[in-house]
């Protein structure tokens, strides 16, 4: 999910844009911050003594941004009481805050020359709700700026809660007081606490440098445990609380694995919190998560791994978002990716290489591809195919040319050097170089500065006898990229008549090249890069057929039944909701379709059920077999009541188009699959029984790019 800042950047984009520029590492500000928040009314009180750089102090006019609801009460510079003013705000300027200008005292000498402290005391009310933000769920959490109320209280950045000076890594030493039901959480660690009959008060010491401090508070149930000098803790609402267990639990074996391989730990807490509005946000040591994601259990890899990788990537190297994202792609490919490896789950590892290609050729298509470099964050499906799966495969492959060592001392390196820093690519190559010992600039120039993939393909092959030796042939070929010129190492692997294999390397770096192996047998086929370690661009028709073929295709019909039951069409229901609400899908309501239009198809209910049985095309080349009341699949027959079927096959006229169907062998089997159906549009089968996945899998795609026939001598 996505780090706070990202949001920051969408709202305040402009300002980061000016400054970050000519500073890559700000000066830190040091402030000593006493609030006292009260939920009930809303309130915030607070005095905060602001140690400030000299280079700040200097500058004229002397000022700081403050969230607009908060009244300034008094202002000291070096212990004298000062005015202070608000700066018009200009006609383009950010909202937000309100921009104070302090009016300067006049100094002698020495006492410039000594400290320069500011004390502010200030006080008002935030009170902004969170709204449903806009736009698809997974990309951005509920709206608030912050929020003090009796369901929670968040405070960010984005709140402007203590006087801000942007672009500036900021430090604490934070006294708090809420009522002493309450508990908080903050970055850094918690020092003290102490409780009277109405007060609970606690100290914390956020000493790493950090672009901003949030807090969360609320009725928590909280449980702590120690980990090698870490504490890990959960803040749960009471309902959530009996999960705590099984947070801490995941939360110590990610940080493990990943301790092991990035180096030690960069804070001195982790915790889970339970957030009172929709949201999955990870701060510097903590990460905080809405109610309905704290109850699904969001343990994976994907989930709190990818949280848990990002206290490295992005909360202590961080991210010059002018200069791109790379912290996405690289947390990406060690939590979502890495994690399966580091495991031996190769199987699960291969998987998710692929489906990391399908999605990037399926979304960033060539006319809406850009290059990674491009990338600040995720609004669309095209940046998550760019900035996320395209990345973290760049990452992939950059390992293939290095090497297992190499890669990880650099990540390594990148993290002793880059902490408290801003890192961007041009400092990651520089790094990656100095550590493989070679100049990684065409490598970064190809995958990061340029959009796309290389298009390969394998003609005029053939083979013939060795004459030198009559256990060997000579197959050759010529190998073309049809899409600009990539160099890169292409693994191939030769099929042979006797069932064993040969294996070799194509070392790619011209539009057209032809290539000559000596194979130990009669070659029958070649494979490209059967590992999947090299991402190529493929065409639709070089995918295996999925229902996010459907959702990526140009153009889309639905066909739902025209005499179903009550009972079917409720079953249908949340589905159609979704569909109904986007203008360019076809609806059709007949009982018997004929797949004859140019389009993919996505049929539900009873039609889907009477195509397959009628036969009236082989589906899935005879993959899959329809009779009343039971399904093969594969030669695996299912057949209770209580089971529904998602199955994806080619359009049987054109090839770059899909069919896919949806229905039950009972309306109750489709009701809790069909509220969810786009979250299974990566496989070409799914089985549900009772909402729960029994069985998934792939089939062929109907032309592929890798496999090619050899023909015989
Ligand atoms: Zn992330």
């Amino acid at each position: 999910m996505a780090a706070i800042r990202f949001l920051i950047w969408f709202i305040v984009g402009t300002l980061v844009t000016t400054h970050i520029a000519e500073a890559s590492t700000p000066p830190s500000i040091h402030h000593s911050l006493a609030v006292e928040l009260d939920p009930e009314t809303h309130s915030l009180t607070a005095t905060d003594t602001i140690h400030l750089p000299k280079s700040l102090f200097n500058q004229t006019p002397l000022s700081f941004a403050l969230n607009p609801h908060l009244t300034i009460d008094r202002v000291e510079v070096n212990g004298r009481t000062v005015s202070v003013s608000k700066i018009p705000e200009g006609p383009s300027g950010p909202k937000g805050f309100m921009q104070w200008m302090i009016e300067r005292p006049s100094l002698n000498l020495e006492q410039s020359k000594a400290a320069s402290i500011l004390t502010i005391d200030y006080h008002g009310l935030i009170n902004d709700s969170p709204k449903t933000s806009g736009g698809l769920r997974f990309v951005r959490p509920d709206k608030t700026n912050g929020h003090i109320g009796p369901q929670g209280i968040y405070l960010t950045s984005e709140t402007f809660w203590y006087p801000t000076w942007e672009h500036h890594l900021v430090t604490f030493d934070l006294t708090l007081t809420l009522p002493s039901d309450w508990q908080a959480i903050t970055q850094g660690q918690e020092i003290n606490q102490s409780l009277t009959e109405k007060q609970r008060t606690s100290e914390w010491g956020i000493h790493s440098p950090t672009e901003a401090l949030t807090l969360a508070a609320n009725r928590f149930v909280v449980q702590k445990k120690i980990w090698r000098d870490i504490q890990l803790a959960t803040y749960l609402f009471p309902d959530e609380a009996p999960l705590a267990q099984q947070y801490l639990d995941a939360t110590e074996t990610y940080l493990d694995l990943y301790t092991n391989l990035l180096g030690p730990y960069p804070f001195t807490q982790f915790a889970v919190v339970e957030n009172f509005f929709p949201s999955g946000l990870g701060m510097p040591s903590f990460t905080l998560l809405g109610q309905s994601i704290v109850r699904r259990g969001y343990t994976q890899p994907y989930s709190l791994g990818h949280e848990i990788v990002h206290s490295w990537l992005g909360n202590s190297v961080l991210n010059d978002f002018t200069e791109g994202n790379w912290v996405e792609g690289l947390t990406t490919y060690l939590s979502n990716y890495y994690y399966d490896e580091a495991k031996g789950n190769y199987a699960a590892a291969l998987k998710t290489r692929r489906r990391m290609m399908d999605e990037f050729n399926l979304y960033a298509t060539p006319e809406k591809d850009y290059p990674i470099r491009q990338f600040h964050h995720k609004e669309t499906r095209i940046d998550n195919a760019v900035g996320y799966q395209k990345t973290a495969l760049v990452f992939h492959m950059l390992r293939q040319e290095l090497s297992d060592d190499a890669f990880f001392k650099g990540i390594r390196q990148i993290i002793q050097e880059g902490t408290g820093q801003y890192f961007e690519w041009k400092d990651l190559k520089r790094v990656f170089s100095r550590v493989a010992e070679r100049d990684l600039t065409e490598f970064f120039k190809q995958w990061v500065e340029h959009p796309g993939a290389p298009s390969v393909t394998l003609h005029d092959l053939s083979v013939r006898p060795d004459p030198l030796r009559s256990d060997q042939s000579i197959v050759s070929g010529t190998i073309s990229q049809n899409d600009g010129t990539y160099k890169l190492p292409l693994p191939i692997k030769v099929n042979l008549q006797n069932e064993s294999t040969f294996e070799s390397m194509l070392k790619l770096n011209h539009a057209t090249q032809p290539f000559t192996l000596k194979v130990p047998g009669i070659p029958t086929s070649i494979t490209l890069d059967p590992e999947h370690n090299w991402l190529l661009r493929l065409q639709r028709e070089q995918l295996p057929p999925m229902l996010n073929g459907w959702d990526t295709d140009t153009r889309r019909i639905l066909v739902h039944a025209k005499t179903a039951s009550k009972e079917e069409e409720t079953s249908f229901q949340a589905l159609m909701r979704r569909i109904q609400g986007q203008p360019d899908i076809e609806i059709r309501q007949n009982d018997s379709p004929a797949i004859t239009d140019e389009a993919s198809y996505l049929i539900i209910g009873t039609p889907a059920r009477q195509l397959l049985e009628s036969k009236t095309f082989q589906l899935c080349n005879k993959r899959v077999q329809m009779e009343s009341g039971h399904i093969t699949i594969l030669d695996q027959v299912f057949e209770r009541p209580d089971m529904a079927f998602l199955i994806t096959c080619p359009h049987p006229n054109f090839s770059n188009h899909t069919v896919s169907f949806f229905f039950g062998l009972s309306p109750k089997a489709v009701t809790p699959v069909a509220r969810l159906l786009f979250f299974y549009g990566w496989d070409s089968y799914l089985v549900f029984q009772q909402g729960k996945v029994v069985a998934r899998g792939m089939f062929q795609p109907v032309h592929s790019a890798r496999e090619f026939t050899i023909p015989a001598p």
